[in-house]
């Protein structure tokens, strides 16, 4: 069988909640493990991580879901909530916390008072002008909210747009809002992203909801005062060579001539394509990982295979595997050459791809 895995390290995964735990001090830890543990294994990752944290964080029920039929009987928070009554009894029924940022969630609430999850994070709109209440709608909001619960059961939340830029006046912007909201109604409140945990030292609050950190990748846009967070990478992907041979000078490789050998070129070709999360507008010369040297990306990327020159490689033969991003090639790098970032490129790692857990 085909050699591409994806190899994540358990111990690496531990390092990281560490340092996010000292960072995070006495404040309580949502662990973000939406969109299957940001590529790593929704339930393995739960199943390590569970007792490590007070609470873990999806973005929709049918994660959730997944995790209570995992019997995993840890407090789950549903980023989007519930979308219909259906959906709600669900939640009670397994106890589940949900996030309302809208009046059609809160309308079902109020006609089912026999429906009330445990908690309930109320969503307010700070900025990003996604999802979420108006700030200025809070009083009424929670004055009605509090006729079906008690005010302990509820926690102001907001998401920070650009925490990844540190110390930013768009984001004081968004936490002032949520003070002034504070200010009036004493409640818990969750603002923290992996960015803000990472950058905001001086910015407290009840729950902090931490994805990226977890997995190992930089959170930040800009380099932190510090020097940077010691981080380690918890996905190895990996993927075996699987033929080698000679591009002649002037010889194109891959689909439409995107690549042309400058010189007598040794190929490899890699069992990794774009149907297995990689993507396939990385640069040609982005770096791959073989045999202890790095070797540049040479020509599309396909959708189940990609190319590289090894020309400058010793000893390569079919079967060396080759890494794609983890211990060597930071996720970032080939983020940067796929113009994207590396949340995406960890959450979309194919269902394809086998995860191994070391
Ligand atoms: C995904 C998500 C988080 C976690 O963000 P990271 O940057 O990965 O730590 C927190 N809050 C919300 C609302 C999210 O959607």
């Amino acid at each position: 069988m085909r050699k591409t895995h994806a190899y994540i390290s358990l111990i690496n995964l531990d390092h990281n909640i560490r340092t996010i735990q000292q960072l995070n001090g006495s404040e309580r830890l949502i662990l973000m493990i939406k969109a299957n543990a940001y590529g790593h294994g929704l339930v393995p990752i739960a199943n390590h991580i569970k007792g490590k944290c007070d609470c873990l964080g999806v973005a929709i029920p049918e994660e959730a879901v997944i995790l209570r039929n995992a019997e995993i009987e840890q407090n789950i928070l549903v980023l989007e909530g519930f979308f219909d009554r259906d959906d709600l009894v669900y939640f009670i029924e397994n106890r589940i916390w949900t996030v309302i940022h809208n009046y059609h969630q809160l309308d079902i609430l109020i006609q089912n008072p026999e429906l009330i999850p445990e908690k309930i994070f109320i969503k307010f709109d700070t900025g990003m002008n996604r999802l979420g209440f108006q700030p200025s709608e809070a009083e009424a909001l929670i004055a009605k909210l509090a006729t079906i619960t008690n005010r302990q059961n509820l926690v102001a939340m907001t998401h920070l747009g650009n925490a990844d830029f540190g110390n930013d006046q768009r984001t004081w912007s968004q936490t002032d809002q949520l003070e002034s909201i504070l200010k009036k109604q004493a409640l818990d409140n969750s603002i923290k992203n992996s960015p803000a945990l990472a950058s905001l030292k001086h910015l407290s609050n009840s729950w902090s909801r931490i994805g990226l950190m977890l997995y190992g990748a930089d959170p930040m846009s800009v380099p932190l005062d510090n020097g940077g967070l010691s981080l380690k990478p918890v996905m190895s992907l990996k993927a075996p060579i699987m033929a080698i041979r000679t591009a002649k000078q002037g010889e194109a490789v891959g689909y439409g001539n995107h690549w042309i050998a400058p010189k007598d070129t040794t190929i490899a070709t890699v069992a990794i394509g774009y149907a297995d999360g990689y993507p396939r507008i990385t640069a040609n010369g982005s770096p791959v990982y073989i045999n202890g040297q790095i070797a540049p990306l040479a020509g599309r990327v396909s959708m189940d295979m990609l190319t590289v020159d090894v020309s400058d490689i010793e000893a390569v033969k079919i079967g060396d595997m080759v890494e794609l991003w983890g211990k060597n090639i930071p996720v970032e790098t080939i983020a940067s050459a796929a113009m994207t970032s590396n949340y995406e490129l960890l959450s979309r790692i194919g269902e394809r791809v086998p995860r191994y857990y070391e």
